[in-house]
């Protein structure tokens, strides 16, 4: 970026707001007028999974209010620690579908790359918290690795970019890899996983248009938002210059307790996301991942709660309830009649 020696104060870059993620739970629990007894689980917790969260996403937060929506996604709690049978590392048998290092190729037709390690918040239920993901750091010669395979494979029609968190990659780096994946005759789409710009809007630059969409192939962004109070005027700005791209704009949510288990909560999130130009993907069952058993919410619960989002909103805005199985062909979707 070139700046002119007279500029005015320049707005932070996302690498800037990265980089100042607040990763000290004392800082956190202070900047929300939090009390002190949160500090000692927290710092218990963050041992196994650091805390790591940027500001314009605490920035949503409420103050002083413990059961924060948005906090409780990313404040490490004691329950974490409890050991709970059947919770385990990895859950999705990922660590073995991921048979060369940053590709994980699971389904038919799709592939999934992991582009960066990195994410820009860590969440606490994330089936991922336990990944080897220093593993997945990949080499000159391992991206060429992962693109010979993609040339080497017809089935491939469409390339995912993932993580971590694919947009921790720099624009060069994302622009260099989509026009590589564009040359293969046979990719026909192209997905971006990605939770970053709902933790920091400001990832959308120009620069990442022209890196996503300048080829020809169509891209879909498939944000992760859990809670209507994450989508605030700067997220929608940035899904509006996504959506005037040309960029389909989907949405895949997890059900957690104590965030957006309520009825109320999943109906505020899908029309926020439609007034915002997102639809409504998936709603995952939570992976029974080691330490986010305290996030369950239980099947019978998830298929009534969706039951009865179907009688309340257009049928287009009442996600997928689905769960992944290890070994399974595709995500599986949980049957859903209408509730009262
Ligand atoms: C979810 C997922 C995909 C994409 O699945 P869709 O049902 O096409 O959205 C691909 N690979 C992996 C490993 C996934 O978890
Ligand atoms: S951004 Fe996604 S991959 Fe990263 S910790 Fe959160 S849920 Fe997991």
């Amino acid at each position: 970026m070139i700046h002119g020696s007279s500029a005015p104060v320049e707005s932070d870059t996302w690498q800037t707001l990265l980089a100042r993620s607040v990763t000290d739970p004392a800082a956190l629990l202070d900047r929300l007028q939090l009390h002190d007894s949160l500090l000692d689980p927290a710092r218990g917790a963050a041992q196994d999974f650091p805390l790591r969260v940027p500001e314009p996403y605490i920035a949503r937060m409420r103050r002083g209010d413990p059961d924060d929506p948005l906090l409780r996604q990313v404040l490490p709690i004691g329950e974490e620690l409890l050991d709970q049978p059947g919770y385990v590392t990895d859950p999705l048998g990922e660590q073995h579908a991921n048979a060369r290092p940053g590709i994980i190729h699971k389904y038919h037709g799709r592939l999934l790359l992991v582009v960066s390690a990195g994410c820009a918040v860590n969440c606490r239920y994330c089936f991922r918290r336990h990944f080897p993901y220093d593993d997945n750091n990949l080499s000159t010669a391992e991206w060429q690795e992962a693109l010979d395979y993609i040339r080497a494979d017809a089935s491939i029609r469409e390339v995912i970019y993932s993580g971590g968190d694919p947009l921790a990659a720099n624009d060069k780096r994302l622009a260099w890899l989509t026009r590589e994946i564009a040359n293969i005759p046979h990719v026909m789409r192209l997905r971006v996983h990605t939770r970053l710009p709902v933790v920091i809007p400001q990832r959308v630059t120009a620069g990442l248009i022209d890196a996503l969409c300048g080829t020809r192939l169509p891209v879909t962004m498939v944000l992760h938002c859990n809670h209507a109070n994450e989508l605030d005027p700067s997220l929608e700005q940035a899904v509006h210059t996504l959506r005037s791209a040309g960029i389909m704009m989907l949405n895949q949510a997890v059900l957690l307790r104590g965030v957006n288990d309520q009825l109320e909560d999943q109906i505020a999130l899908s029309e926020r996301l439609a007034d915002s130009g997102i639809m409504p993907y998936y709603l995952h069952i939570l992976d029974h991942v080691k330490g986010a058993r305290h996030f369950l919410v239980g099947d019978d619960q998830a298929i009534r709660l969706v039951g009865q989002m179907l009688t309340r909103l257009p049928g287009f805005l009442v996600p997928r309830l689905v769960r992944e199985i290890a070994g399974e062909r595709s995500k599986v979707p949980l049957v859903v009649q209408p509730v009262e």
